[in-house]
């Protein structure tokens, strides 16, 4: 440690935020060859987000391939992301992590976890990664400022709640997002970002359960599909995004993967444009999205032939499991509402089903209405969208353009994925690709 005047202390690296991605450029830059690496967080603990992630088992990274993976964070998050990726494969994360004690397995939809099913390891290996690599790490150290300096030794000054400051070489922000502010993250980066005039895309909650103020959608509460295919659409019928993944009905409305992947658009539009934007927006849910319109038209004159003439609501699914016995069913008040939207009841029998009835059981089957009214918010978010924007950045290393040693990595940065371990991957890539650099600048 070195000191300015013999007053303040000065360091070559200062990390902000010991959560996924400063945990990672820490220890990787640290064990790179860079020598002073100071790691500031302001909460008690190293990686709160880690411990609380993947309903605390941690869904780390993905089994897709790198292009893949970040061609979901969409045109320009994927673009960007592409490089950082390439540097940090997902299969080459899952080897770290393994050589740090921390084997994984691969699970459905592309998930990757520990496999000891605890987020505890996965942070714990960090945290002694950290300390082996001889990086300082302070708790319960909150930033309040970042200052550019010139004319000194180092480029910028960081001030500390409590009064005390440090000279920094070299600065790298991974404050995260403003979702789930208890675990740390409140968007303490943001008026810094904003401050320098560097661009910015304003936060918005990503990755929160919906709202519907439907009260059969709340009735139906508890009641899930592991295989939906959602669609997002407007009032005109546009189609704003699509998701396959399950879907759970919960008391403020609907949840699971393939909901809370499509909030963001919700919760974006709705800050941008107050609630008349969203006004008349439903997620059509294709309930049955393996079985054709053609193979349930099949299926439902099938069930007038079926001996005792069932109601609707027993021959069905009765139809249903003979002909795709692997498919799982709605459960019977998820049937209800179904009947419902196509005007049949209960009650109803094969002797209801008229063409045009049959059509439009057909229709609510492949396509069910969810009405929805916005999105339970940061309270409920998993991530954030918004942050820095990406033009402002170099892909390669995640250097701040145009700005002296200055370096934005993790969730601060505009980039969002859906659920499934694209956000931990672009925490740690971009980690990653922020340690390489300042080692090979450190070298030079
Ligand atoms: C409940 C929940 C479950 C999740 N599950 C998953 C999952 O299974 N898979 C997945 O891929 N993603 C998951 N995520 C998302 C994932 O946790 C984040 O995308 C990821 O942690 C972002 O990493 P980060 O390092 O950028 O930010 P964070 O991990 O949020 O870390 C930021 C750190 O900076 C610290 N900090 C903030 N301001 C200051 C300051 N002023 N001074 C000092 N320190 C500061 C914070 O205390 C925090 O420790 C989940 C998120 C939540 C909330």
């Amino acid at each position: 440690m070195a000191m300015d005047n013999g007053t303040m202390e000065v360091r070559d690296v200062v990390i902000v935020g010991a959560g996924a991605a400063g945990s990672w450029a820490a220890w990787r830059a640290a064990g790179e060859g860079v020598e002073d690496v100071l790691l500031l967080e302001k909460t008690p603990r190293l990686g709160t987000k880690i411990l609380a992630s993947g309903g605390t088992r941690c869904n780390l990274t993905t089994t897709l391939g790198p292009d893949e993976a970040a061609d979901l964070f969409g045109t320009s998050g994927g673009r960007f992301l592409r490089r950082a990726f390439r540097i940090l494969p997902p299969q080459k994360l899952r080897e770290y992590f393994h050589e740090l004690g921390v084997p994984t397995l691969a699970a459905p939809l592309e998930k990757v976890f520990p496999q000891s099913g605890q987020a505890k390891d996965v942070r714990d290996a960090l945290l002694n990664a950290v300390h082996m690599t001889g990086v300082e790490m302070r708790l319960d150290t909150q930033v309040v400022s970042i200052v550019p300096v010139t004319d000194a030794s180092h480029s910028w000054r960081v001030e500390l709640a409590g009064g005390g400051t440090i000279g920094v070489k070299r600065l790298v922000l991974a404050t995260g997002g403003q979702s789930y502010a208890g675990t740390g993250t409140t968007g303490d980066g943001y008026p810094w970002l904003r401050k320098l005039g560097l661009g910015f895309v304003e936060p918005a909650p990503a990755l929160a359960p919906i709202k519907s103020d439907e009260k059969w959608v709340h009735e139906l509460s508890g009641n899930s599909l592991q295989d939906v295919e959602l669609r997002l659409v407007n009032a005109k019928g546009k189609e704003l995004g699509r998701r396959r993944r399950p879907l759970l009905f919960t008391h403020a409305g609907v949840s699971g993967p393939g909901a809370m992947d499509l909030s963001g658009i919700i919760a974006r539009t709705k800050q941008d444009g107050g609630a008349a934007k969203i006004a008349g927006w439903c997620l059509r849910a294709d309930l049955l999205p393996d079985v054709s319109r053609e193979e349930l038209r099949e299926v439902l004159i099938a069930v007038a032939a079926l001996p005792g003439a069932p109601l609707l609501v027993k021959g069905i699914p009765i139809v249903l499991a003979q002909r795709f016995p692997l498919l799982e069913l709605p459960s019977k008040r998820i049937l209800h509402e179904v009947f419902a939207e196509a005007g049949l009841s209960a009650r109803s029998g094969h002797q209801a089903l008229t063409k045009s009835a049959r059509h439009d059981l057909i229709e609510a089957f492949k396509g069910l209405q969810i009405p929805v009214s916005g999105t339970l918010g940061y309270d409920k978010a998993e991530v954030t969208s918004g942050g820095l924007a990406l033009r402002a950045v170099d892909p390669g290393t995640c250097r701040v353009r145009g700005q002296e040693e200055l370096w934005v990595i993790g969730e601060l940065l505009d980039v969002d994925g859906p659920i499934g371990g694209l956000n931990f991957q672009s925490a740690f890539a971009t980690g990653e690709a922020c340690a390489l650099d300042l080692a090979q600048s450190s070298s030079t």
